[in-house]
């Protein structure tokens, strides 16, 4: 018998769901649900040792950054199938440039853009789609502002399913889109924003049936959460002050919340970091919500950022989130594209690359700092979302062949041609 059940988090139900079948919506009131586990008596200092040893693991399930802690999310059943592509154990690594100019502040990057597709969304696509191949799903479907595309493509192959994805039309990476056909899966491109894809995609799945495996599949959150275990395991389990994400649907904020209560109530750590979500300036709902102490979800119709991955008006995990915020004593912020790209352009500095939703995490420290809402020399960790090959068309516009394209010379193919150019092109103070 399973030590897993889903329960709804809304205060006023809490009610247990049946545990013959997965939902996404409370089946009483239609709130969001959650993962609970009966955990027991858990030694936090033996599973740590163990943890650690399994690093020196051949074993799949070992190597995975997810299922090496598969303690925490024992919702996987004796005989399960799990569908892995050996996610996770991403670089966790210092900055100097972009941690000077964000405060001076003691800034590290757990980049999850190391990950097989390339974002942290594989965290959850591995949890999900394990979870779907052990209830006998054979077609999962998902809305995306493209990085869960590419992801869910990727796990349905590996566990042979079909996988069908909404994504507004005109409004995702080439890149991410180039994923998810390669994975063969079918894309149907519909709407304007992926809110209203989004929301097609629920009331279809509803009359059809159709397993999704969004962020609102509570299961995805349970894969995204180990993130926090294993960022904390490379600290030494020392927390850092700040754990710092951006916004978009609010998924990964939700689950990180979710792992550091659990690790404090199992006792791995004392102090909880606090949580900063970081939403760009036009596509900024749950930063309207929280600054206002709105009861309601304060929606944004016409959602614009640069920064493709975060372009949400109408978070589906605003309420988890909320209660991230609130248990660990976390707050909101917003920035313009703008501070985002200079962000992006100071973590390349420091080499790291990355998509302009995840610099959207820096700059948000910058100005927390600016703000006196977060203290000089602070010890914070970002999370850099996805790759920096995800979105290529955003470097081109703005490094190569925008106005702060100084960097591209197109140069005749002759000695004299190349020594002329090159001596401008280094005369001029970069
Ligand atoms: C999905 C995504 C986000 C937003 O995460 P949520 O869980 O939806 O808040 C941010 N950055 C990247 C690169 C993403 O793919
Ligand atoms: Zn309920």
């Amino acid at each position: 018998m399973s030590i897993a059940y889903l329960q709804c988090i809304e205060d006023a139900c809490r009610r247990r769901q049946d545990p013959k079948k997965d939902v996404n919506a409370c089946s009483f009131c239609g709130g969001l649900v959650e993962v609970k586990y009966d955990f027991g008596a858990v030694d936090a200092e033996r599973l740590r040792h163990e943890w650690h040893q399994r690093r020196l693991s051949g074993e799949p399930i070992d190597r995975s950054g997810v299922w090496r802690f598969r303690e925490l999310i024992p919702f996987v059943e004796l005989g399960d199938r799990i569908v892995s592509l050996s996610e996770g154990s991403t670089p966790l690594v210092g900055t100097r440039r972009a941690g000077w100019w964000a405060g001076p502040v003691h800034l590290t990057i757990k980049h999850q853009g190391n990950n097989p597709t390339g974002s942290f969304k594989d965290l959850g696509m591995t949890a999900c789609i394990t979870r779907a191949d052990a209830r006998g799903v054979r077609m999962v479907a998902c809305a995306s502002t493209g990085n869960t595309s590419s992801s869910m493509a990727a796990y349905a192959s590996r566990a042979g399913m079909k996988a069908l994805l909404f994504v507004p039309y005109k409004q995702i990476s080439a890149a991410k889109l180039a994923q998810a056909l390669d994975f063969g899966a079918l894309v149907v491109e519909v709407g304007d924003t992926f809110d209203e894809a989004f929301r097609l995609l629920r009331e279809i799945a509803a009359e059809m049936g159709l397993y999704l495996v969004n962020s609102i599949n509570p299961f995805s959150i349970e894969g995204q959460k180990t993130i926090v275990a294993e960022m904390l395991e490379q600290r030494a389990w020392r927390p850092p002050d700040y754990i710092v994400v951006p916004g978009g649907n609010l998924g990964n904020s939700s689950a990180i919340g979710k792992g550091l209560r659990e690790l404090k109530e199992l006792g791995f750590i004392e102090k909880v970091p606090r949580v900063v979500v970081v939403q760009a300036a036009g596509a900024n709902p749950f930063y309207q919500t929280v600054s206002a102490g709105s009861e309601e979800l304060l929606a944004v119709d016409d959602p614009h950022t640069e920064a493709t991955a975060i372009r949400i008006g109408r978070p589906a995990n605003w309420k988890k989130a909320r209660r991230v915020l609130e248990w660990t004593h976390g707050f909101c912020e917003c920035v313009t594209d703008e501070e985002i790209f200079e962000a992006k352009a100071l973590l390349a500095e420091d080499g790291v690359g990355c998509e302009p939703a995840s610099a959207a995490t820096v700059a948000g420290v910058r100005k927390l700092v600016r703000a006196g809402k977060i203290e000089r020399h602070a010890d914070i960790v970002c999370v850099l979302t996805g790759n920096q090959l995800k979105d290529t068309e955003y470097i081109m516009h703005h490094r190569s062949e925008g106005r702060r394209s100084r960097r591209r010379l197109r140069v005749e193919p002759d000695l004299e041609a190349l020594r002329k150019a090159l001596d401008k092109a280094f005369a001029v103070p970069v």
